[in-house]
């Protein structure tokens, strides 16, 4: 918009500018003399005067000096310099012609005058009378001579026509008149030199003339004067009447007459208009004779003549000072628009520089709200950071010491129960309940001491006591404790070492124990059954050692690994295996050894960990190394398929499927419920679910997190499944707070119990929740119609649903005693015992009671609603032996059908 106010501005500046500059076009008019006499001047002059009213007209006047070779030099300047139109009276008509003949064919318009050309080659041709002049000038001899006249006569160049003329005139008058003789002639050539030469060998010849007729005053005056000389009282006339010479000589007696050859300039610079003009104009134009100048008239003719001359030079002079103030008024006028555009232009640069100056101010204003905002939020962040590390130190301040306050009492468990261990006479289930208790102090125990460690490598105070000792010897030993956990997962775990290297080092041992014992775990940890873990130790230079573990398991994506030695930084938020700070443990330990670790990996594709030791040496030695951390079985998750080979199944008892990814706590439970229940086992979500499916336990267990698939997700899962989701679910969790007990209630949970748990609590909320499910065969228990069973349930209940279909089957095939379980279990999609196990769960009766009980129901309805016979009601249900009915009716209801009847009858 700015822009656009500019550049118009700017354009209109330019467009004035240019309009005050422009010139209008001018005919440019070239005049070209012959010759520069007296009577040419006054011609000369009328031309200049014309042109005086013409603004739009240039009048160049060029003189060739009576030379032929100057003039066609001056017509060549003139159509060289682009004159529109060339005004020629030709110094000679032969030698002249050709040049006038080639501009006129080359476009350019050509008025001829006074003097004429050979044949037409010109626009239009302007001349006098010139035969006329002659013969006013024999009759005005005739006039002032009484008696015979004796004439000479001294003509113009005979070459030229006006010569020709005026000679022809003068003759055609004295010829007719027989006393008037001319008795010679001679070539003047229009000038007075050579007349006054020609008239003195004239008067020579002829001693007796009294009239010398001359063909210009020039040529006039120049005779008079030789005849005074010589004392001749003759005659003298001339041609022409130009004021300053003929008329001036008629007036001091010099000459007696003269005859005006009109000039007519201003008629000639008219012509030449009206044909640039397209005008019409007339090609042939003859100006008539004029008259005798003589005593009578040549005071009144100079008189007028001065006057003209003095007009003239007034005019000319008011023109140039119109000129004058013309110019100047065009200056100021350009002036003045330049004022206006550059005025213009300032506002337009004062609105922009205005407009620019109030955004730039908004834009400071917002800048500076934005900057005390982003401020605002720094000094918050700060706050909040500093919160953080403060609560985060306190965090650890407490673990610390609670990690403390936990070593007396895990050494008070640990030692017991090593004295218990010691015992002979304990039962193998005790044995095994002990080795749970015995693997999980050993969990805490390291726990506590990574934490401690943890502590004092932040405090600055974990000391470095360095031994020599063989590491790879040590990181042999270290991982035999992982090689019944690889075998169990068949994980295939690898130590490559180059045995031509020697190992020994100065080292912390317990502190790289920890190192390499956490790089191992994760990759246990993170790595799937089949997998591959390789350790490899090698040497890196002279002066290094370089430890690799690396595994073919999940890998971590980019985004992770710049993170993942922070410390509590976990991929999964949700991970029971792990605290979040192994690896920045270890990235310290290392550290504290000047030593670095570094990882490779992508997503999907395992990770690489890699530690550089310095090779230093010490005399300190230590005899043993005995490992410092041992390997609990379950300190790491086991393998998916748990062992439920040792279940023994007994039918009676309800099946309760625990899933869990800790052995331990499987085991544990199982050791709880054994008693009363037949106890399988899944190590994850996936194996709990297919678990489910396959065997419709009376009760699942499970644990929220767990790898592969969460506890919540198969809750989920088992509750939107037909064939599943009339069992109950228990959760068993560590986070008890409130809003993942409602994410776990939201997941279709039945019940909820946070770990650590009470056994009795846990064992009163599994008999609750299988109690429980006998809701249905209640309900329908007390339905007042046998038919409408799922009246009673609520309405959208995958369960309800399931059972009204079941039902709706059952009532519509009542009289088919064909219709059995198989049938029953394959029209509602599921196997024969799915369906069986999910309508005991349901009813707390076999298909084949739920059956009988209905078609039993529906006879005593009949029975008392109809009058139909004993047997057609038995037919009617579906029995197809009255008998059978009878005794089926009887083990029902307490009476057989007839006594049914006849009581009825009876009242
Ligand atoms: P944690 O106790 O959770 O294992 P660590 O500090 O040892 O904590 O590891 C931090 C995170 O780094 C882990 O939660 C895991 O996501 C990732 N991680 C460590 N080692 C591996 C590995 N070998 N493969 C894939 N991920 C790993």
């Amino acid at each position: 918009m700015a822009k656009t106010l500019f550049y118009t501005i700017l354009a209109s500046i330019c467009i004035f500018v240019l309009s005050a500059c422009s010139d209008e076009h001018k005919f440019r008019i070239g005049v070209s003399q012959c010759s520069d006499d007296t009577w040419r001047s006054k011609m000369n002059a009328e031309i200049e005067r014309e042109a005086l009213l013409r603004d739009d007209v240039e009048v160049e006047i060029r003189s060739a000096g009576d030379s032929n070779e100057k003039q066609i030099a001056d017509i060549q300047y003139f159509v060289d310099n682009g004159f529109d139109i060339i005004i020629v009276s030709p110094n000679d008509a032969q030698a002249i012609t050709p040049i006038i003949k080639k501009v006129y064919e080359g476009g350019t318009p050509v008025v001829v005058f006074d003097r004429g050309v050979i044949g037409d080659c010109y626009t239009s041709f302007q001349g006098s009378d010139n035969v006329d002049l002659g013969r006013s000038a024999a009759k005005y001899a005739r006039h002032l001579i009484k008696g015979p006249i004796r004439a000479i006569e001294i003509t113009g160049l005979m070459n030229s026509t006006p010569a020709q003329n005026r000679y022809r005139g003068f003759h055609q008058v004295c010829d007719s008149m027989p006393d008037f003789h001319v008795l010679g002639s001679a070539d003047g050539r229009w000038l007075g030199a050579v007349a006054e030469q020609k008239a003195d060998s004239l008067f020579d010849l002829f001693p007796d003339v009294n009239l010398v007729y001359a063909h210009n005053d020039n040529m006039a005056i120049a005779a008079s004067q030789v005849a005074r000389r010589r004392g001749l009282d003759i005659k003298v006339l001339g041609i022409d009447a130009a004021p300053e010479v003929g008329i001036q000589a008629v007036r001091d007696s010099i000459i007696d007459a003269t005859f005006l050859y009109p000039t007519e300039g201003h008629l000639l610079l008219r012509t030449a208009l009206n044909i640039l003009e397209n005008k019409p104009f007339e090609r042939q134009y003859m100006l008539p004779a004029g008259e005798a100048v003589d005593q009578s008239n040549a005071e009144i003719l100079l008189f007028q003549y001065r006057q003209l001359i003095e007009s003239t030079a007034k005019v000319q002079e008011l023109k140039s000072r119109v000129d004058q103030y013309w110019e100047r008024h065009n200056i100021q006028t350009a002036l003045f628009y330049a004022v206006i555009a550059i005025s213009l232009l300032l506002i337009g640069v004062i609105f922009l520089l205005t407009r620019a100056f109030w955004q730039n101010q908004r834009n400071r204003q917002v800048l500076e709200a934005h900057n005390r905002l982003l401020s605002e939020q720094h000094r918050q962040e700060k706050e909040f950071n500093l919160r953080l590390t403060e609560s985060t130190n306190s965090k650890l301040r407490f673990f610390t010491n609670v990690s403390h306050d936990l070593r007396t009492p895990l050494t008070l468990i640990a030692e017991p129960l090593e004295m218990l261990d010691d015992e002979h006479n304990l039962s193998e289930n005790q044995q095994h309940l002990l080795k749970i208790a015995r693997n999980n102090v050993d969990i805490l125990h390291r726990l506590v001491d990574e934490i401690l460690d943890f502590r004092r490598y932040e405090n600055g105070k974990l000391q470095l006591h360095p031994v020599e000792a063989d590491l790879s010897q040590l990181i042999a030993t270290w991982l035999e404790a992982f090689r019944p956990l690889a075998k169990r997962r068949s994980i295939a775990l690898n130590f490559t070492v180059n045995p031509d290297f020697d190992y020994s080092l100065a080292i912390d041992v317990p502190k790289i124990e920890r190192v390499v014992f956490n790089l191992v775990s994760n990759a246990f940890k993170y790595s799937p059954d089949h997998a591959h873990i390789d350790v490899a130790l090698s040497h890196r230079g002279a002066d290094q050692v370089l430890i690799k573990v690396s595994d073919t398991g999940r890998g971590i994506s980019p985004d992770d690994i710049q993170n993942i030695f922070e410390r509590f930084y976990q991929v999964d938020k949700v991970n029971a295996n792990g605290s979040g700070i192994g690896l920045t443990l270890a990235k310290a330990l290392v550290e504290l050894h000047d030593g670095s670790i570094m990882v490779e990996s992508q997503s999907g594709q395992g990770a690489t960990f890699s530690v550089v030791l310095p090779i230093t040496h010490t005399s300190n030695t230590e005899p043993s190394h005995e490992p410092t951390i041992t390997l609990s079985d379950n300190s790491l998750p086991d393998s998916d398929i748990a062992d439920d080979s040792q279940a023994s199944f007994d039918p009676d008892k309800p099946i309760v499927l625990v899933v869990d990814d800790n052995m331990d706590l499987r085991l544990l439970m199982r050791e709880l419920l054994a008693n009363d229940y037949n106890v399988i086992m899944a190590a994850n979500g996936r194996d709990g679910l297919a678990k489910a499916t396959r065997y419709i336990p009376d009760l699942v267990i499970a644990d929220v997190m767990m790898p592969v698939m969460d506890g919540l997700e198969m809750c989920r899962q088992i509750k939107n499944e037909i064939s599943t989701s009339h069992i109950p679910v228990l959760v068993v969790t560590a986070c008890s707070m409130d809003e993942q007990r409602a994410g776990g209630y939201e997941a279709g949970a039945d019940g909820y119990i946070a770990k650590p748990f009470n056994r009795k609590l846990f064992l009163s909320r599994c008999r609750n929740l299988i109690d429980n499910r006998k809701r249905i065969t209640a309900a329908s228990d007390h339905a007042p119609e046998a038919e409408r069973p799922a009246a009673t349930l609520p309405q959208g209940d995958i369960d309800s649903e399931f059972f009204a279909r079941v039902m709706e089957i059952i009532n519509a095939e009542i009289a088919n005693p064909d219709l059995n379980v198989d049938e029953l279990a394959s029209r509602m999609g599921l196997g024969r015992s799915q369906f069986y196990r999910k309508i005991k769960a349901l009813t707390n009766a076999s298909p084949v009671e739920l059956l009988r009980k209905h078609r039993l129901r529906r006879a005593r309805h009949l029975l008392n609603t109809t009058e139909q016979s004993i047997s057609e009601v038995c037919y009617a249900t579906g029995f197809s032996a009255p008998a059978y009915f009878s005794k089926c009716f009887r083990d029902e209801f307490g009476e057989t059908p007839s006594d049914l009847r006849s009581r009825l009858q009876g009242h």
